[in-house]
């Protein structure tokens, strides 16, 4: 829990660090692709509004030009007034109506487009600055109002000049709804152009109803710094940026209009105008994400590959320690099983030498007890003769018994000594049927010998080692089995093999110990029971002289229904090695 917790943190802080690399390494080409973005946008809209701001000043240049002339003409000829203004309202449909006033500000005529004019009509026009201006001989643009039609207008004062006597000015109303119509306003969603007056009123805009409203715009400070400092703004400056009127993040670019102190602004919403900005920014980002994401794998691989390089070298240590040992404990194994062969060798010349010793002693004992009981027969009491059997059958066992251990000495030692000869085993095989035909029946056991009908063919074998391991056989088979069991004794020819097997329906050896019965010393449990006298060294040697002819030598056993043991001899061309 606690590795995987630390594996995550790990994992984790390489992400965000492959984040944090790759998205500086994205910055080198987002700055500059964002900053032509921004600079192309200004650019553009810049463009635009110069072109609006073109068709505006011709616009109000072509009103301008027309009135000061006629303010002129009318200066030296008030008496063509009439025409002159008729020709006026004619040339400039964004004029609604024109009029003269006097120096003293008061109305005298008025023409207008669509009205007869009533003295009620006359305005008076002292306090206004524009007229006052246009006295001092400027052509002067007055503010924006709204006529009773609703309508909204601005005041052109142009001043009549004779010689250089300025004695009335020239008064003229344009409607903006038709200056409007002259500005090109780009078909962009959203986008328009407007003018401010110097006092930051909108004046021109797209939608006459918003001019009605009269908004201020000074409030903006990109209005504030064309419309103060006469000066064009690009867009750029952070401070150029306001929420417009309906609400949107908008994109303005503004410059001053050299006519009457206004000023034109581009306002497109910086969702359209940036949009390039906003592509760039995913796109590095899908960039740097991806990106990490192909970093963090690899890093992370990476150190999985290190981790595993750091576990095998662990494990290369450590098997390099178990080799160590294990070289360690195959010296001490070496070395004590030398001790052990030495003490073994040791043991088997005791064997030897003592069973050596043993056995002609014995023998003199056993003759001694045989030759009493054959030739002093008579003389015995059934007593005395019980007593010399019983001694003759204890040496008789005494000798197997020393055999048995000589047997198992010369084996270990190599030197058994096999002496093969060329011939059926025909006669050896019914040899020992007949030997203990006699032993089984004196015991009550019917014994039965299935032997082949004509000799089987020749072949190499020890006739007295091969006797000795068929009469192990057939002697256990006797001594395990109890009265009315039968045993037999089959041979058969079956190709090149000699297939020998003695079946008996005895005691049987235990399931969970037959697999010992060939091992030296072996007795188990039932036979002890059974028959207390054995070696355990009947089938040792046996196996080991079926062994030497080159052949196997088997079991099969259920505890209380029987054993067989059946060896295998195979026919050579040669004796065996
Ligand atoms: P021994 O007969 O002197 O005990 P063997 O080496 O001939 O020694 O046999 C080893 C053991 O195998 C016996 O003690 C006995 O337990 C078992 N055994 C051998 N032959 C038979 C058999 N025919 N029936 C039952 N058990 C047998």
């Amino acid at each position: 829990m606690h590795g995987s917790r630390r594996t995550f943190l790990h994992d984790a802080a390489v992400f965000v660090l492959s984040v944090a690399v790759l998205a500086l390494l994205n910055l080198v080409w987002v700055i500059p692709t964002i900053r032509a973005t921004y600079s192309s946008a200004s650019t553009l809209a810049l463009a635009t509004v110069e072109r609006a701001r073109a068709d505006v000043t011709f616009s109000l240049r072509a009103m301008q030009n027309s009135l000061e002339d006629a303010a002129e003409e009318i200066a030296y000829d008030p008496a063509r007034k009439k025409i002159v203004l008729n020709r006026v309202l004619k040339y400039n449909p964004a004029i609604k109506s024109a009029g003269i006033a006097g120096i003293d500000g008061r109305e005298t005529f008025i023409l207008d487009r669509f009205r007869f004019i009533t003295p009620a009509d006359f305005g008076d026009y002292r306090s206004a600055g524009s007229f006052s201006s246009a006295l001092a001989g400027a052509v002067t643009f007055g503010d924006l109002y709204i006529s009773p039609e609703q309508e909204p207008h601005i005041t052109l004062f142009a001043p009549m000049a004779r010689a250089g006597v300025i004695d009335g000015v020239l008064i003229a109303d344009i409607n903006i709804r038709d200056l409007v119509s002259a500005i090109h306003t780009p078909e962009i969603t959203q986008s328009h152009v407007y003018v401010v007056d110097e006092n930051g009123y909108q004046i021109i805009h797209p939608n006459v109803s918003a001019i009605l409203r009269r908004p201020n715009f000074l409030s903006r400070p990109i209005v504030r710094k064309v419309v103060r400092d006469r000066a064009t703004a690009d867009g750029l400056a952070p401070e150029d940026r306001y929420v417009s009127e309906d609400g949107v993040s908008a994109f303005t670019v503004g410059m001053p209009i050299a006519i009457a102190d206004f000023s034109i602004f581009f306002e497109t919403p910086r969702s359209v105008a940036l949009a390039g900005v906003r592509q760039v920014v995913v796109f590095a980002g899908i960039t740097v994400l991806v990106g990490a994401l192909a970093l963090f794998l690899i890093i992370r691989a990476r150190n999985r590959l290190q981790r595993l390089n750091v576990r095998s070298v662990d494990l290369l240590k450590e098997n390099y320690e178990v080799g160590k040992m294990l070289v360690r404990r195959d010296l001490e194994l070496t070395r004590a099983n030398a001790r052990l062969e030495e003490l073994d060798e040791v043991k088997s010349e005791f064997v030897t030498i003592a069973a050596h010793q043993l056995r002609t002693p014995l023998t003199g004992i056993r003759w001694s007890y045989q030759t009493l009981l054959e030739e002093g027969a008579e003389a015995l009491t059934s007593v005395q003769r019980r007593v010399l059997q019983g001694g003759l059958g204890a040496s008789l066992r005494m000798i197997n018994l020393v055999n048995d251990l000589l047997n198992v000495a010369r084996i270990e030692e190599g030197r058994f000594g096999f002496h093969f000869t060329l011939q059926s085993p025909f006669k050896m095989i019914q040899r020992a049927a007949e030997r203990f035909r006699k032993a089984a029946r004196d015991k009550g056991i019917e014994f039965k010998a299935e032997l082949p009908p004509a000799p089987p063919r020749p072949f190499f074998f020890d006739e007295e080692k091969m006797s000795l391991a068929l009469d192990n056989m057939l002697d256990n088979a006797v001594k395990y089995t109890e009265p009315a069991g039968t045993i037999t004794f089959r041979a058969a020819e079956e190709g090149n093999i000699l297939r020998i097997s003695v079946s008996d329906t005895g005691i049987g050896v235990p399931a969970d110990q037959v697999h010992r019965v060939f091992a030296k010393f072996f007795r188990a449990g039932n036979a002890l029971r059974f028959h207390t006298s054995g070696t355990g060294l009947g089938l040792y040697v046996c196996k080991n002289i079926v062994e030497k002819h080159d052949g196997a030598m088997s079991v099969e056993s259920r505890e209380g229904k029987g054993t067989k043991f059946t060896i295998t001899l195979p026919r050579a061309e040669k004796p065996p090695a």
